[in-house]
């Protein structure tokens, strides 16, 4: 398993032997009794790093982000969301089909915004006919529009505009610190413009399970009922946990080598005949490229021969489109190796692949 280089996506990072070691001696509680002391240490530390007041874990980023969704609105109130958001188009529709809140999606742009004058338009008035406007959700880095990193300047102008309207802004950072390690900012000068904030453990950070989410101590106060409702109220989590305060310590200042990586991927590609791929907009950990129209394979075929030949894996999106994920787990000489099978399955004929 450990010769496979997989490319797909940073969920695919096993723990470091750090964390293998820190799970083997955490000191463990019953966590719903509020006595796990790893889970509230990696929960003090997730505070700290966002400069919210609080945190919670739980299991996974979809959790974190309907737990928030839940405990900032009520049945029949509305989130404006970005259309390409994975808290819109990810998430199995929880906030409609367990919360009873309203998706009002608008367009993202390019670099992953909604328009501030779109969410300006959005805002409904007291009429019985609406549904009540309560939540903006946002994301960053914007998985679906090539990893990108939003400014904090772009969540402030967010803030202004809940703030005018009275409504609560919720920050979907799976991968946060990608974002804030590309912009060389503290996760705080993003996160102070919104009112709840959750980020990934599990995705280029390496632990093998879990997400926090942030807030004022009342906010998490209230979201810690809502994640027992929802099941997520987990005993002696600090196994769990302890990989997580490796997470937080150790992984998040090295993300910047698997940007170094991503970057190091694209302008390989672009010196690969039959490879298109924007250099420019490579700003984290992920690549996305695409075939030229005269490449007489399919994005699919091209992904299962490198797979097949060479266990090298990426994600094929559609028949021309391929993403690729830099992590812990796949380094300078992975990438080499990706470029290499990659040309060389290129430069077969159509009946080889
Ligand atoms: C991965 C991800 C999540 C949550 O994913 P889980 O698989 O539930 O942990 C949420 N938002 C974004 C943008 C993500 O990339």
């Amino acid at each position: 398993m450990m010769d496979r280089i997989d490319f797909r996506s940073d969920t695919v990072t096993w723990p470091t032997p750090a964390m293998r070691q820190a799970m083997h001696t955490a000191p463990l509680g019953d966590d719903v009794y509020g006595e796990d002391p790893t889970v509230n240490r990696l929960e003090a530390l997730a505070a700290a790093k966002t400069g919210k007041e609080a945190a919670l874990f739980v299991a996974s980023g979809t959790m974190g982000n309907l737990t928030a969704i839940l405990s900032h609105t009520t049945r029949g109130d509305e989130a404006i969301v970005g259309d390409a958001y994975h808290t819109y188009c990810w998430e199995a529709g929880g906030m409609a089909t367990l919360g009873g809140v309203v998706p009002h999606p608008l367009p993202v742009d390019a670099e992953g915004r909604m328009a501030h004058d779109a969410i300006e338009s959005a805002v409904r008035g007291d009429d019985p006919h609406w549904p009540r406007s309560r939540l903006i959700l946002v994301e960053n880095s914007v998985g679906g529009r090539y990893g990108n990193a939003l400014p904090p300047s772009y969540f402030a102008n967010i803030r202004r505009i809940a703030d005018k309207h009275g409504l609560a802004v919720h920050l979907d950072g799976a991968r946060l610190f990608n974002a804030t390690v590309a912009l060389g900012i503290d996760a705080s000068e993003i996160v102070q413009h919104v009112d709840s904030v959750s980020f990934c453990l599990s995705k280029g950070l390496c632990a093998p399970v879990g997400s926090l989410l942030c807030g004022s101590a009342e906010f998490i106060h209230r979201a810690r009922r809502v994640r027992k409702s929802l099941g997520g109220g987990m005993r002696q989590a600090g196994v769990l946990a302890a990989a997580g305060i490796v997470a937080l310590e150790q992984m998040i200042d090295r993300l910047a080598e698997d940007h170094a990586n991503a970057q190091r991927l694209a302008h390989g590609l672009a010196q690969i005949p039959g490879i298109e791929v924007d250099v420019d907009r490579v700003v984290t950990n992920m690549v996305f490229f695409q075939l030229a129209d005269d490449v007489p394979f399919s994005a699919e075929a091209i992904a299962t021969t490198m797979r097949e030949r060479d266990n090298i894996w990426v994600g094929a999106e559609g028949s021309r489109l391929f993403r690729a994920v830099t992590h812990y787990w796949v380094d300078e000489d992975a990438v080499a190796a990706f470029l290499q099978s990659l040309q060389s399955v290129l430069i077969q004929t159509p009946s080889e692949v």
